[in-house]
């Protein structure tokens, strides 16, 4: 597994998620173990390396739940 660490795309702190390296195209919806927003996120691995890796709010989410 591969430890990735990103930023909250609403709330800006840092998160780490658990990436497997043998699937190339992956695409999870996480909450934010923060803000509890819901976090889209787009990973792509090469050859067990990572290529691309991307988090953004989710469409059509309401961004405004304040507590877990
Ligand atoms: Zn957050």
């Amino acid at each position: 597994m591969f430890e990735h660490f990103f930023q909250c795309p609403y709330c800006w702190e840092d998160i780490s998620m658990l990436l497997d390296v043998f699937v190339s195209n992956q695409k999870y919806v996480e909450d934010c173990e923060v803000c509890c927003n819901l976090i889209e996120i787009t990973v792509i691995f090469e050859e067990e390396m990572l290529i691309s890796f991307s988090s953004v709010m989710l469409a059509h989410w309401q961004a405004n739940r304040t507590a877990c």
